[in-house]
């Protein structure tokens, strides 16, 4: 006999787990399943995790209401007030400041690892979720009107609405035959932990240039010693000849990539190098099946807004299922769902988009194009009114 919930989510990741709670905190019942322990053992500081995210104010405030962020230590926090964003081949660039946007920060970094734990204890305490861990779907199906599945522990589940988020590769998309539009971007993103010689100055700094697209993004310091984590996008046979430089050399790359503004003096956690493809699903839904996350589009690092884009995502499904689940229709009929789609997809589409545009103007040596990119962005940096209105799509909010 299969167990019945309202909703069966395939993924615990920062997306899934989260509207795993927001739902659950409604009344839904919820199956929660993961190929992966929900273990996530933290590092010491400064072996910060090399992966992090940049969380938008509209992210946070999802995450607050999950009762996920309060979890979060706050010396594991680290919000920043400025970014500076400049061209490695010219004079272009452009500084935002939170104080100048009556903003208390434009976001916060914070350690993958750090937000997911947080997310999963907050699962575990939230009552209406049941975990399935180390288990994976080994067969869907329709039944009557709703879907069943069978995990390869064997046990079977039933639900209204399955829920893939269970990240870019997946499994769930290609099982349900979604069609997707995808490309690589030409680009491996290289990150770790990096050791600086002066403060951040809470700004996060990003460099555009002959050296590939490079962020330096502000971590927690310890006493006098200051961090960043870094994001440096490269061609991926440029990639594979910085990860085989010893770490002197990375760091004098590294400082050289930044326009000396920075020395970079040690590296804290080993370099990863992480592929960058471009995917968006053409349909994010069908009759009791949502993509949300990564499962359902993936864009370039550059503007640190993937799991933001995810977690609007979570903003926009979560209060169309409980208002479906509180009227007692059914949540997976394609109707309720498509409001989701409707929501969702242009805005991802026109951020996808943008991506794509800014990789390929920065990537660019020619002179004319390299002119244009520059006088825009001087022009971009006088107007006060671009540059808020900048901030307020970044953070998710609406400007004012
Ligand atoms: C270099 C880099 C930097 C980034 N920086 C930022 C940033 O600053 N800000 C930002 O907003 N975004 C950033 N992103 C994007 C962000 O990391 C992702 O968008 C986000 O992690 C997606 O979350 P998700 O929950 O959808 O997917 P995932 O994090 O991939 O989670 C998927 C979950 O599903 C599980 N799973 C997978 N397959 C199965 C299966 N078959 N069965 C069961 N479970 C399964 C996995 O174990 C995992 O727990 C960055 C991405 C990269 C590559």
């Amino acid at each position: 006999m299969a167990r019945e919930y309202d909703l069966i989510i395939i993924g615990a990741g920062m997306v899934g787990a989260l509207t795993a709670v927001l739902t659950a905190k409604k009344g839904l019942t919820v199956a929660l399943v993961d190929k992966h322990s929900g273990q996530y053992p933290l590092s010491v500081p400064p072996a910060y995790d090399a992966r992090v995210s940049a969380i938008s104010t509209l992210s946070k405030t999802l995450l607050e209401e999950a009762g996920a962020w309060q979890r979060i230590d706050p010396n594991r926090l680290a919000p920043y007030k400025n970014m500076v964003v400049w061209d490695g081949l010219g004079a272009g660039e452009i500084d935002f400041d939170a104080m100048t946007q009556h903003r208390h920060d434009l976001g916060q970094l914070v350690e993958n690892a750090v937000l997911c734990d947080a997310l999963m204890k907050t699962v575990q305490d939230t009552r209406g979720i049941d975990l399935y861990l180390n288990d994976t779907v080994a067969e869907q199906r329709y039944v009557s009107d709703s879907i069943e599945v069978t995990l390869a522990s064997d046990r079977q589940l039933q639900g209204a609405l399955l829920i893939a988020a269970d990240g870019a590769q997946s499994k769930t998309r290609e099982q349900s035959g979604f069609d997707t539009v995808e490309w690589d971007y030409g680009h491996h993103a290289i990150v770790t932990t990096v050791q600086i010689d002066q403060p951040h100055q809470d700004t996060a700094w990003q460099a555009f240039g002959e050296e590939g697209i490079l962020a330096f993004l502000p971590l927690p310091s310890i006493a006098d010693k200051h961090y960043v984590s870094i994001v440096w996008s490269v061609a991926p046979r440029e990639a594979e000849a910085l990860l085989a430089l010893d770490e002197t050399q990375f760091c004098q790359r590294l400082t050289y990539a930044m326009n000396r503004r920075f020395t970079a003096l040690a590296i804290t956690v080993p370099r990863l190098a992480i592929p960058l493809r471009q995917r968006h699903a053409k349909q994010y839904v069908q009759e009791n099946i949502a993509l949300v996350g990564d499962a359902a589009h993936t864009i370039h690092p550059l503007a640190g807004q993937g799991a933001n884009l995810g977690f609007a995502d979570v903003s926009a499904l979560v209060p169309i299922i409980v208002k479906a689940h509180q009227r007692g229709e059914s949540l997976g009929a394609l109707k309720t769902l498509r409001r989701y789609q409707r929501a969702r997809m242009l805005d991802n589409i026109a951020m996808a988009a943008s991506m794509e545009a800014f990789k390929r103007a920065f990537t660019t040596q020619h002179p004319l194009v390299v002119q244009l990119r520059n006088t825009g962005m001087s022009l971009c940096n006088a107007s006060a009114y671009m540059k808020r209105q900048l901030v307020a799509h970044a953070a998710g909010i609406h400007s004012y």
